[in-house]
C-alpha cells in the first residue's frame, strides 16, 4: 500500500462521504470476523470499512486502489464459512450494505436488486406477492455473496438449480473499476457466452457485483414430513434408493444423526424415537399434489426401514423438527463447548453411505486433537452433502484451536478426495485451494489464476484468497 491509513480514510470519505469510512478498531474487528472458531487478530483487520452507496462510487473506489495499490475485500454480510471475507493483506473492507435497492418486476417477471440486499428481505418482499426466493442459506446473507459463491443452500440441485441457471443479468464493477452489464432483460437467457457466468461463483475475485437480475420462481405449495430410522447410514441409504427409484425429490431435505438428535430434542423437548432424523419439504402445484409427494416419501422411507414416518401437520412440531437441525451451532453447548468448525464433504452418490458411517464416528480412537473434540453429523436429504461440526472447549488457546483447525481442514479435504466431493456449499476460496488444485490438476489452477491476472492486473480484489491464504 503506497498511502497512510489516515490519506486512506479521508480519499475515501471524499468518495463515498464522511458517514461511511470507519477506522475505528470496532467496525474494522466486527468486518474482519468469521466464523472461525479463534478471535481475529491485529493482522486481519482492515485499514479501513467503507460502505459505497452504488456502482460509481464502488468504481470510483476500486480506481483508486488501483493507482495506489490498496488490497480491497468484499464484505457481504460475512455468513461464507469459507472464509473469503477475512482480509489478507489490510486496506480496504468494502461492505456492500448500502446496494440494498429492490424492485419486483411481475411484467417482466423478473426482481432486480442491489447486491447487498438481505437474504431475509426478499423471501419476505418476494413471498407477499406469491414468489419464491431459490437460494436457501442464512436470512442475513446478502444475495451478491449467495451468487459470488453460486451457492442455493439447503435447496435440492435437482429441484431449482444454482443461481447461475436463475439469474438473468449482473451489473459488475471490475477490479479496474469499469462498470458492466450482462445478460438480459427478456425471459431468455443469452445462449453461447454470457460474461454474467464468469462472476457468478467467482468468490469476488474477478469483480465486486453490485446489481443481480433473477427470474422469478412462483411459491410453490409445501407439505414436511419426517422419518426416523436407527441409524444414520440408513439414511444415507435411502438417498441413494429415492433417487434410482426415481421419487419425486424433495426441494429441501436436511438428516440430523444420532447424537444430534438427542441434543436437539432434549432443547426442544420432543418425544421423537430414539435414532437419527430425516425431514423433508416437498412442492407441488397445489397443496394436494405437495401432499401426494410428501405421502410417497413416507411411504417410501418406511418401506427401506424407517421405524416411523409421518408428515409434520402441527405447525409446533414442525418448527421444532427443523430447529433441531437449523441449530447445528448450538449442539456441542450442554456440555459446555463453544468453540466450533464445520466441514463439507460430498460423497459421490453411491458412496454416501460409507461416508456417514465414517464421518459419524471420525473422532473415535484418534490420537490427534480432532479426538479430542465432539463431532456432530448432519446433512441434506435432497443432495449427497454431508457436514460435521466439530466443538471444542472455547477456552483452548488461540495455538491450540489453529492446529485443531488445521487437521480439521485436513480432514476434510481427505475425506472429499477419498468420496469424490467438492466444495459443493460453500465455495473453495481460500482454504480450499489446496483441494481445487489436487481435484482439477495445475493446469486448471493456472487458468483461474490467468483469469485473475487478466481481470485484476494489480491483485486488488480478494487478495490472497486464490492464493490459499486463510
Ligand atoms: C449457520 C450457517 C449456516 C450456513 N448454511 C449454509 C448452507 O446450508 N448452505 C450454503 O451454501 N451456505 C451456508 N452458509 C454459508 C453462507 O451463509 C453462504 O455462503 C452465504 O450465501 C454467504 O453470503 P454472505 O452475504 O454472508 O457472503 P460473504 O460471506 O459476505 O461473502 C462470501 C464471498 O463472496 C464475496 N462477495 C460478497 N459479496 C460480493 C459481491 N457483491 N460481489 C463480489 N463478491 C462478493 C466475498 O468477498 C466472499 O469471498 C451458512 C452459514 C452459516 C453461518
Amino acid at each position: 500500500m503506497d498511502i497512510s491509513t489516515e490519506k486512506l480514510a479521508e480519499d475515501m470519505k471524499k468518495i463515498v462521504g464522511e458517514e461511511y469510512v470507519f477506522t475505528d478498531v470496532f467496525e474494522r474487528v466486527v468486518y474482519a470476523d468469521t466464523a472461525l472458531p479463534y478471535d481475529v487478530g491485529k493482522e486481519d483487520l482492515p485499514d479501513v470499512v467503507v460502505q459505497p452507496a452504488d456502482a460509481k462510487e464502488i468504481s470510483k473506489i476500486l480506481k483508486y486502489a488501483n493507482e495506489k495499490k490498496v488490497p480491497v475485500t468484499t464484505y457481504g454480510s460475512g455468513t461464507s464459512l469459507i472464509f473469503g471475507t477475512k482480509p489478507k493483506h489490510g486496506g480496504i473492507t468494502l461492505s456492500t450494505e448500502r446496494l440494498n435497492y429492490l424492485k419486483i418486476d411481475e411484467d417482466h417477471q423478473w426482481f432486480e436488486c442491489g447486491a447487498g440486499v438481505k437474504h431475509g428481505r426478499l423471501i419476505k418482499e418476494l413471498g407477499k406477492l406469491g414468489y419464491f426466493f431459490p437460494i436457501q442459506t442464512q436470512a442475513g446473507s446478502s444475495i451478491g455473496g449467495s451468487v459470488s459463491v453460486n451457492t442455493l443452500g439447503h435447496l435440492t440441485d435437482n429441484v431449482f438449480a444454482r443461481p447461475v441457471a436463475n439469474i438473468l443479468g449482473l451489473e459488475v464493477v471490475l477490479p479496474t473499476g469499469e462498470i458492466i452489464e450482462t445478460g438480459s432483460k427478456c425471459l431468455r437467457r443469452p445462449a453461447g457466452l454470457d460474461l454474467g457466468r464468469i462472476f457468478i461463483g467467482a468468490e469476488g475475485i474477478l469483480g465486486i457485483i453490485t446489481k443481480v437480475r433473477m427470474i422469478l420462481y412462483p411459491m410453490p405449495e409445501t407439505a414436511d414430513a419426517v422419518a426416523f430410522f436407527k441409524t444414520t447410514e440408513e439414511i444415507g441409504k435411502a438417498i441413494v434408493l429415492m433417487y434410482k427409484n426415481k421419487l419425486p425429490l424433495p426441494m429441501d431435505g436436511e438428516f440430523v444423526g444420532e447424537k444430534a438428535c438427542k441434543v436437539g430434542y432434549e432443547a426442544f423437548q420432543l418425544d421423537f424415537p430414539e435414532g437419527a432424523m430425516a425431514i423433508t419439504r416437498s412442492m407441488g402445484r397445489n397443496k394436494e399434489e405437495a401432499l401426494k409427494n410428501a405421502l410417497t416419501l413416507v411411504e417410501f422411507f418406511k418401506s427401506v426401514g424407517a421405524t416411523s414416518s409421518f408428515i409434520l401437520e402441527d405447525k409446533e412440531i414442525r418448527e421444532k423438527a427443523w430447529a433441531v437441525r437449523e441449530n447445528a451451532m448450538h449442539w456441542g453447548e450442554e456440555k459446555g463447548l463453544k468453540g466450533f468448525l464445520a466441514i463439507e464433504v460430498n460423497p459421490v452418490l453411491p458412496k454416501l453411505p460409507e461416508a456417514i458411517a465414517e464421518l459419524k464416528n471420525i473422532t473415535e480412537g484418534r490420537r490427534d486433537l480432532i479426538g479430542e473434540t465432539e463431532a456432530y453429523l448432519y446433512g441434506h436429504v435432497g443432495s449427497d452433502s454431508l457436514h460435521c461440526l466439530f466443538v471444542f472447549p472455547y477456552d483452548w488457546s488461540i495455538k491450540k484451536m489453529k492446529q485443531a483447525v488445521s487437521e480439521i481442514w485436513k480432514l476434510e479435504k481427505e475425506l472429499q478426495l477419498k468420496y469424490g466431493g467438492v466444495g459443493g456449499d460453500w465455495g473453495w476460496l481460500p482454504y480450499r485451494v489446496p483441494l481445487f488444485r489436487e481435484i482439477y490438476g495445475e493446469v486448471s489452477y493456472e487458468i483461474l489464476k490467468k483469469l485473475k491476472k487478466l481481470f485484476d492486473p494489480n491483485n486488488i480484489l480478494n487478495r490472497g484468497n486464490i492464493e490459499g491464504e486463510v
